[in-house]
């Protein structure tokens, strides 16, 4: 029985391991799986006052990625010796714009790790130019310092997202120390972290999920989020296969009881039964995407604003136009 701990969470208490452990130990479709989806889903009626949110993400480049995630869809040993393709400045800045025009509230710039810091840099500037000043601006690019992280706040960017990842030093090339230290530098440098528990595969264990929910209480995050590793064909853990959406919903509802997002809960890719779970905010994507074989993924698997906005309105999120 989850009672004790939806009493505690709906008395203001932080959710321990053991709890989240608990939550995400119910068995799908029993009385308190629904009960779980239903506490967060009033937790995040009320906290994000019935409004959801859309964000935009513009993938840079498609290019062999030496970090060699065995999820991921532009890795090294997916890529071989591919040529680089590298979206330009130019209609960079444009798709930026038109995402802002098209309700985007945050807009992403994504790169693999082999993308140039400095380069980067430049695409801020311009993307930047080009938004309102209401509009945030966000990084999802490999590891930096601190003095980059400073840099990168200099150039215009509010936020980063940055995380680690399920099965990171095992499924990835990437450090979970590493990835600390950059989390550690967007902290210092007064950025915003956007933090994500992902990407959830079957073989993942309810301790390793609750352990990547809880991570984040020590940075400024007030936009949380959960994503499953979807199955790109050509991948090494394609074979391993996906969570169901009703599991995800459930992994949902326990992130958003665990950090108590304030200003959104994500949900990667859309999906309507986390929308009813704590989900408020979803993306719409162009460009490369590390889940996609399509080079431009709004062909392929990304949502447009659009029809990322309809399934918010499907699940009665308010939008602000
Ligand atoms: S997920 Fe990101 S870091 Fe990992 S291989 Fe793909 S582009 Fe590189």
């Amino acid at each position: 029985m989850i009672g004790p701990i939806l009493q505690r969470f709906a008395r203001g208490e932080n959710l321990t391991r053991e709890d989240l452990c608990a939550l995400l130990r119910v068995p799908v479709g029993s009385r308190d799986y629904y009960r779980l989806l239903s506490e967060a889903n009033a937790y995040s009626r009320r906290a994000f006052d019935g409004k959801g949110l859309l964000f935009g993400q513009i993938g840079l480049d498609i290019q062999p990625c030496r970090i060699n995630c065995k999820f991921c869809s532009l890795a090294a040993d997916v890529l071989k010796d591919c040529v680089p393709v590298v979206r330009d400045l130019h209609s960079t800045a444009q798709l930026a714009r038109e995402l802002a025009e098209s309700g985007a509230q945050d807009v992403f710039l994504m790169t693999t790790a082999e993308f140039s810091q400095e380069r980067f840099l430049e695409y801020g500037r311009a993307v930047r130019s080009v938004l309102p000043d209401g509009v945030r601006l966000v990084a999802n690019v490999g590891d930096f310092s601190e003095a980059y992280a400073r840099r990168l706040r200099e150039t215009g960017f509010t936020g980063i997202y940055h995380i680690c990842r399920l099965g990171e030093g095992v499924d990835t090339g990437a450090a979970v120390e590493t990835r600390l230290r950059t989390m550690d530098a967007v902290k210092a440098a007064g950025l915003e972290l956007y933090y994500c528990v992902e990407p959830i595969g079957p073989e993942h264990t309810n301790e390793q999920l609750a352990e990547e929910m809880l991570r984040p209480r020590q940075y400024p995050v007030g936009v949380m989020a959960v994503m499953k590793r979807t199955a790109v064909p050509g991948t090494a853990l394609a074979k391993r296969g996906e969570i169901s959406a009703a599991r995800l919903a459930q992994i949902c509802a326990a992130a958003t009881l665990a950090m108590r997002p304030k200003r959104a809960m994500c949900v990667h890719e859309p999906d309507e039964l986390c929308l009813m779970a704590g989900a408020n905010q979803l993306y719409a994507e162009c460009g490369a995407n590390p889940r996609d074989t399509e080079a431009e993924t709004s062909k392929g698997r990304g949502f447009s604003a659009a029809e990322a906005q309809a399934i918010l309105r499907k699940t009665e999120w308010e939008l602000t136009e």
